[in-house]
């Protein structure tokens, strides 16, 4: 599945007229392949397997071309990062659902959350650039 998800977001980034590097793909691939949240030196010694020169910077500057497209998101309570089954859409709220046990994490998606916080904001004057929503607990497999 994701070699598809590699494909699309490739073709995104033709779309947008933005470079996907070779060494922003791979962490991309990685991450997609992992299906999980992964630290950032999690990712540079998977880089380091096809990129032995790789740097904690060059793994940064990565995840930030990443983070800015919408094509990664980060998970702050565990400061990991997780690919964005729906990457084709940079604005979207987000809600992670992140399991103590096992750590697996699931993306959702909610409108009338979204709704509700877009019109919060627009009733506060506020705009809003990021935000973070994390809801720890146990996943399906882990509650028995
Ligand atoms: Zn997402
Ligand atoms: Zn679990």
């Amino acid at each position: 599945m994701h070699n598809s998800s590699l494909e699309k977001i490739a073709a995104l980034c033709k779309k947008r007229a933005i470079k996907l590097t070779p060494q922003r793909k791979t962490v991309l691939e990685i991450m997609l392949s992992a299906n999980r949240a992964m630290s950032a030196y999690e990712l540079l010694d998977l880089l380091k397997v096809s990129e032995p020169q790789a740097k904690p910077p060059t793994i940064y500057r990565a995840l930030e071309f990443l983070l800015e497209q919408g094509f990664i998101h980060k998970v702050e309570s565990s400061n990991s990062y997780i690919a964005c089954p729906h990457f084709h859409n940079p604005d979207h709220i987000f809600i992670l659902f992140i399991c103590n046990q096992c750590h697996k994490i699931l993306e959702k998606h909610s409108m009338p959350i979204e709704q509700d916080l877009k019109q919060l904001a627009l009733e506060s004057e506020f705009q809003i650039k990021h935000s973070v929503h994390e809801i720890h607990g146990l996943c399906k497999q882990c509650q028995s």
